[in-house]
């Protein structure tokens, strides 16, 4: 391939690949440090307010009133199982024929590559990790323990948090540290209920609100990004015109845009990271315009990688050299082992009778959640870690369709209500291990001519232990709240619906074991910063995101700093 405009004009002080939650983060903190950042994504622009054509319309104007045709399903047999995946949000999602990739074990691969990535469709659900997940891998001995704790993050979760805007209450819970909350979404009466009945019955399980990105009480900063309150809609998936939930298109990427020192370039798909022997350090990125496919070569004194977790590792693994021949910093040949997700396979069911005098209005992007509560003090099962899960309770409508003419008319006006329904899913830390891995494959490419990612995850029989635990224990509970009806679910789906792929690129405290050391920082190759859920070392029970927010910030701080000093 010829590489075009290999010039001095091509000179950043800093790139960052994509532009998604993490890549929005290393953007607005470097050009707020003054330095000029190149952008690279592999996607369109998606600008916020102008691209979300969806945002303000109603169901009835959708062609199928927001369901997806036939062909499309079929077309997209992956795509398709992603909950948020309709008429309203086909275009921010990657099809499956666009970006193919080899599944080793069925492995659902959900993906947004545009400007923006995941964070225009993620549900925003923003729990801060506690010691306990920090402490876990040292703790049971299953992957390497993390070089950072709690206490290194705490200040930059408040940091990230203030910018974003988090809602939720201080529950003062030592597994579920408190954050920078703007007021709590509320509860209703049967979840209130529930959550008043096992704090009653049990002294180590709580019910609470959910913590969400969600502007319940704009502040200032949020008023100066142009963002508004929350207007309750629940059709955020579309990109949301107010800014009332937090994306990188609503936020960090016009922030940094502001300053004047970012360079956004779409349709840019980074094929490597560029080293140098001689000076012994990355140099710059090559790139391929989506549109042309010609070969680019961009140069910056850091770079920072944000391709998402599986795509981080594919730009890394491709990244080869004399001095690095299994891929860039790789001299532990750990590179793209221990990746891991989270196991969402159960759920569970119920009715319950009382309440039959209140009902619910309006619309709520949030609801209710319980901390992890098994093997946090101790070992107390037969299993590994543990889980979290999601609460909601809800009363539905019927309607009676018979009749015709003003009979027909008053009984669809008229709906009655049914009794509350209550469910819960389970979000199950799964352990990294060695032989869960991404590769290159050694013979099929992608439309550029780029090795497509092999993927082989699987569920072990710790999840397995951890799916019975959670339908017992919740059966319990649910019993012990005078729920009936209580119907337990194993969708046995494969790994990647849950779309908290992690690992591959892991922090550690010793370059034996790890990719990155405490700064998310490439042992081997110091230039280079893997903030993403590729840098995870294990997957915790919390909702990871709000994490890869606060690890970039910090990252960046410690990389400007070393700049500063001429170390990078
Ligand atoms: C429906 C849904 C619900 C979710 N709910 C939650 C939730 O409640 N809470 C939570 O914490 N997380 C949730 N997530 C996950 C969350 O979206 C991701 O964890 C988060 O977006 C990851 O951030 P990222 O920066 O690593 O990746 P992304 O946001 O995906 O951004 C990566 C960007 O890199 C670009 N890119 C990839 N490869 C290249 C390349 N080679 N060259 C250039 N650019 C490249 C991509 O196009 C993309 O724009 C959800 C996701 C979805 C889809
Ligand atoms: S619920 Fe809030 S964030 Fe979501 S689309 Fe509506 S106004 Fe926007």
């Amino acid at each position: 391939m010829t590489i075009l405009e290999s010039t001095a004009a091509n000179q950043y002080d800093a790139i960052v690949v994509g532009s998604g939650i993490s890549g929005g983060w290393a953007a607005k903190e470097l050009t707020k440090h003054g330095l000029r950042t190149l952008v690279l994504e592999r996607g369109r622009d998606v600008k916020h307010v102008t691209d979300y054509p969806t945002g303000m319309m109603s169901p009835w104007e959708f062609e199928h009133r927001t369901q997806l045709p036939l062909e499309i399903k079929e077309a997209n047999p992956i795509v398709s199982k992603c909950y948020a995946f309709y008429e309203g949000s086909t275009h921010f999602f990657v099809k499956d024929a666009e970006h193919p990739y080899v599944q080793e074990k069925p492995f659902d691969w959900i993906r947004g590559y545009q400007v923006g990535g995941k964070s225009l469709l993620w549900a925003r659900q923003t729990q801060r990790w506690s010691d306990f997940d920090f402490e876990g891998p040292a703790r049971d001995g299953f992957a390497v323990d993390w070089p950072i704790r709690y206490a290194d993050i705490a200040p930059w979760y408040s940091y990230v948090e203030k910018f974003a805007g988090i809602s939720g209450n201080k529950d003062g819970l030592p597994n579920l540290p408190d954050g920078e909350f703007q007021k709590p979404h509320e509860m209703n009466c049967v979840e209130d209920y529930f959550q008043k009945q096992i704090a009653s019955k049990y002294k180590d399980r709580n019910v609470i609100q959910g913590r969400c990105a969600h502007l319940t009480e704009p502040k200032d900063i949020h008023f100066q990004q142009g963002r508004a309150q929350c207007q309750h809609r629940t059709i955020c998936e579309r990109g949301c015109p107010f800014g009332g939930y937090f994306s990188s298109n609503a936020s960090t990427i016009p922030w940094a845009a502001k300053t004047g020192k970012m360079t956004l370039r779409p349709h840019s798909v980074v094929h490597s990271i560029i080293y140098d022997e001689k000076k012994g350090k990355a140099t710059g990125v090559r790139v391929i315009d989506a549109n042309t496919k010609k070969m680019t070569e961009y140069y910056a004194r850091i770079i920072f990688v944000n391709a998402a977790a599986l795509n981080t590792n594919l730009v890394l693994l491709n990244s080869t050299s004399n001095r690095f021949p299994n891929g860039l910093g790789n001299d532990s040949g750990v590179l793209g082992k221990y990746v891991a997700f989270h196991n969402y396979r159960a759920t569970i069911s119920a009715e319950y009778d009382g309440f039959l005098d209140m009902k619910t209005e309006g619309r709520r992007p949030n609801s209710p959640y319980i901390p992890r509560f098994r093997n946090v003090h101790k070992q107390e099962t037969n299993f590994l870690r543990g889980y979290a899960a999601g609460f909601n309770a809800g009363r539905g409508t019927y309607t009676n369709q018979d009749g015709i003419g003003a009979d027909l008319k008053k009984n669809l006006m008229n709906p009655s209500w049914g009794g509350w329904h209550v469910g819960s899913h389970m979000m199950g830390e799964t352990i990294p291990k060695e032989n869960s891995t991404v590769q290159l494959d050694p013979n099929k490419k992608d439309p550029f001519g780029i090795p497509q990612l092999a993927i082989n995850m699987f569920y072990d029989d710790n999840d397995e232990k951890m799916i019975k635990d959670f339908h017992e224990q919740f059966t319990e509970m649910y019993t012990a709240a005078g729920f009936k009806n209580i119907r337990t679910r194993d969708s046995k789906q494969a790994p990647g619906l849950d779309i908290h792929e992690m690992g591959g690129v892991r922090m550690g405290k010793d370059p034996k074991t790890s990719m990155l050391n405490k700064w998310n920082q490439l042992h081997a190759c110091k230039n280079v910063f893997v903030t993403d859920g590729a840098s995870m070392t294990s997957t915790s029970t919390q909702n990871p995101s709000l994490t890869y927010m606060a690890l970039t910030a910090r990252a960046v701080d410690y990389a400007v700093k070393e700049m500063k000093k001429q170390n990078l």
